[in-house]
């Protein structure tokens, strides 16, 4: 399956001159959403993974079918502010703009090994940040995968050598 043909191309969304990629439009089709989530868990199933964790709000369209998919547990980092328990947070830059995101205290134990999914590894600056809080609580992260990739974009470096995966590149 060609996954590229999936994704919707918006010009100047949410500003001129940015080329937003639409993933809407793979996700109404079944078929093509299953078999990206199959195909991303295929490129990690070498891999010992304990949770998955996944950034509000696509993450969790990405993270929680893959963390099913896989057979372990699902955490979501959210902007802060919105989860109800004790949390730990750290603030970081979009591709366009800026934000504080969270993640609760308690939701990953000292040692285990968590992979971290997202739709879009941009600028890489909220994957970074959800790394530092995963790292806060003493979890391991032992890779990210993501749909898609924007590789004009210095995401991957940022990542300090976390082993990346994507299902599309642009
Ligand atoms: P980064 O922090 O710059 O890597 O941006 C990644 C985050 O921004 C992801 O959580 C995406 O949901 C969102 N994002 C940035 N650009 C796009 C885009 O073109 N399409 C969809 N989401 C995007």
């Amino acid at each position: 399956m060609n996954f590229k043909d999936y994704i919707r191309v918006i010009p100047d969304y949410p500003q001129p001159g940015i080329r937003f990629k639409d993933i809407t439009t793979l996700l109404k089709d079944g078929a093509a959403y299953r078999a990206a989530i199959e195909a991303m868990h295929k490129a990690i199933a070498h891999k010992e993974i304990d949770l998955v964790a996944g950034p509000e709000a696509r993450g969790f369209v990405i993270g929680a079918p893959l963390a099913i998919s896989l057979g372990v547990g699902f955490v979501p980092v959210r902007k802060s502010g919105k989860l109800p328990g004790e949390t730990v947070e750290a603030s970081y830059d979009l591709e366009y703009g800026k934000d504080r995101l969270a993640i609760h205290a308690d939701s990953i134990k000292p040692g285990q090994r968590v992979l971290i999914a997202d739709d879009l590894l941009a600028t890489g600056g909220t994957i970074a940040t959800t790394i530092d809080l995963i790292r806060q609580l003493g979890g391991e992260v032992v890779g990210a995968s993501f749909l898609i990739e924007l590789s004009y974009l210095p995401g991957r470096e940022k990542l300090g050598g976390i082993e990346v995966q994507s299902l599309i590149t642009y």
